[in-house]
């Protein structure tokens, strides 16, 4: 079967289903006597299955801070993501959620999320927004396996679960496949090898905002969790980075908000062979001596074990003695501030919550999202080379470049038209 459509998004993630939502409340504006038709073209039966995992089940919509303070965030180059951002801002998405009718709330670190505490109701918004138009077709359980340009048209070949198989003739294409990171959900790499086949460079990707791998560590520690801490990222033996937050060991290594920060640049580190290892800062709000003090003042004739429990949480004790098995009161200051693990590993794309690399941002025009190398292919979400920090970036990422691309299209579609 052959069928026609003026838009086709692949993939029915944050991006594509922001794409489809935005494209939705475009047409409906739209005053021109042919509508352009769209269809979101997802290879899962449902849609943002990858959403629905996000911050852990309530989905951290986007960051609050204005842009001098969120480009910091966004990685290899905050510029790029400029332009969509100030098209489709952090403010807009937030407008734009409780226009349709979701209730969002700030937390800590300027985190917004969804009142109800539950990210299918950001994917269920997404969704109902793009099913309200006529104009725009859902099609789910279809992988596509092809994008070949053919002369005014691209040619998109589907394959459905059981095996059969479609095309689809576009004139404008966006691909918002997603990057590596947990293919599960369906981010498999496919975008690549679309951008590949059609002239653009790749940045090679790695796995990003991930658990690194302690050499060795106590397994009582699984499923404990630091506040207050700080975390010292040490590469060839020089102190590179320094956080502080939260932390939490879990089978996959050191991860949370403080392990995730500095996973980006231990990676890298790890990939090319150098000595990596993570300091953590029990005490971070005091200087060694202080510390020193107040143990002198405060330890008396208890035995260490116990007045260890007046320093840290009683379920990292075991574990905290088992990494200092020669722990006494002379170095209990420097092992509190000083708790270091070698790191030779980390969790690779399999459970890792973003890809590092990507379509090369040098072959995207920043203004429209549309490639540089063909016209009419446009690029959204994490496929391309563009990646934040936790804390709702990734997903507004997705969001601005979703925004800017499906407006860039349906822009050019009209323009098309109406000469
Ligand atoms: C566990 C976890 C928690 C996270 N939490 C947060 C958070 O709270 N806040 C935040 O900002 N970010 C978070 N992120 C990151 C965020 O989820 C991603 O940045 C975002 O989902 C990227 O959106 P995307 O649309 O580009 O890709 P995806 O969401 O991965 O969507 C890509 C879609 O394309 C589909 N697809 C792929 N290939 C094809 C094909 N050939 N044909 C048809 N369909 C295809 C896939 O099935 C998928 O549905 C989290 C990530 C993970 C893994």
């Amino acid at each position: 079967m052959t069928t026609h459509k003026d838009i086709v998004i692949i993939g029915g993630g944050a991006a594509g289903l922001m794409a489809a939502a935005q494209a939705s409340l475009l047409l409906e504006k739209a005053s021109s006597e042919r509508i352009p038709s769209v269809a979101l073209i997802e290879r899962n039966n449902i849609l943002g299955r990858k959403l629905l995992l996000t911050g852990k089940g309530r989905c951290n919509i986007t960051n609050a801070r204005v842009w001098e303070d969120f480009l910091c965030h966004i990685h290899p180059d905050s510029s790029f993501l400029k332009n969509s951002f100030f098209s489709f801002d952090n403010m807009a998405v937030i407008k734009f959620f409780e226009q349709e009718g979701l209730k969002t709330i700030k937390e800590r670190g300027e985190r917004y999320f969804p009142e109800s505490g539950k990210s299918s109701d950001v994917r269920d918004t997404l969704q109902a927004r793009a099913a309200a138009s006529r104009h725009i077709d859902i099609i789910k359980g279809k992988r596509v396996t092809k994008v070949a340009p053919s002369g005014f048209h691209f040619e998109i070949r589907t394959e459905s679960q059981e095996g059969t198989g479609e095309t689809i003739y576009a004139r404008k294409v966006i691909i918002a496949t997603g990057g590596l990171s947990y293919p599960v959900t369906g981010s498999t790499g496919d975008g690549y090898k679309f951008a590949l086949n059609t002239g653009h460079k790749i940045t090679p990707t790695r796995a990003s905002l991930t658990a690194l791998k302690p050499a060795s560590y106590d397994t009582t520690l699984v499923g404990t969790t630091l506040k207050n801490v700080s975390l010292t990222l040490v590469i060839d033996g020089d102190k590179v980075m320094k956080e502080e937050g939260e932390l939490s060991f879990t089978d996959g290594g050191i991860e949370g908000a403080l392990g995730f920060r500095v996973s980006r640049r231990a990676v890298k580190a790890i990939d090319n062979g150098q000595k990596t290892a993570l300091i953590i800062d029990l005490k971070p709000g005091v200087t060694l001596q202080q510390l020193r003090a107040r143990i002198e003042r405060e330890r008396g004739n208890t035995p260490i074990r116990k007045y260890l429990s007046s320093l840290m949480p009683s379920n990292i004790i075991n574990g905290f003695i088992a990494s200092n098995p020669r722990l006494n009161y002379e170095n209990l200051p420097e092992a509190l501030k000083e708790w270091t693990f070698a790191i030779n590993g980390y969790v690779g794309y399999e459970r890792c919550v973003i890809t590092n690399g990507g379509v090369s941002l040098k072959d995207i025009s920043r203004k429209s999202m549309e490639s540089k190398k063909i016209k009419g292919l446009y690029f959204a979400g994490e496929v391309m080379d563009l990646d934040g920090d936790t804390g709702g970036y990734n997903l507004q990422i997705a969001f601005s470049t979703a925004y800017t691309a499906i407006s860039s299209a349906i822009e050019a579609i009209l323009k098309e038209d109406s000469i």
